[in-house]
């Protein structure tokens, strides 16, 4: 469920997907934080929405932490 390169896709999907995840409302009220570095999360900063522990969480646009969403990932 990782989206990758979301700066790419249209604004109103990315607003879709995250309205679809009910994860909208927390980013738009900057209550979302990056899962790795703790920056604050919102729509432009957003580089990935990925769930763990049957929750959903969020990657910034950090290439760091990135690369740990990736080892995460594989891990
Ligand atoms: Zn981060």
């Amino acid at each position: 469920m990782i989206r990758r390169n979301m700066k790419a896709v249209h604004d109103d999907d990315l607003i879709a997907l995250l309205k679809s995840l009910q994860c909208f409302d927390v980013i738009e009220t900057k209550r979302a934080q990056c899962h790795f570095c703790g920056k604050t999360i919102t729509l432009n900063n957003i580089e990935a929405v990925f769930p763990k522990d049957s929750e959903v969480c969020f990657c910034c646009g950090h290439i760091h932490c990135y690369e740990e969403l990736i080892k995460l990932k594989n891990a």
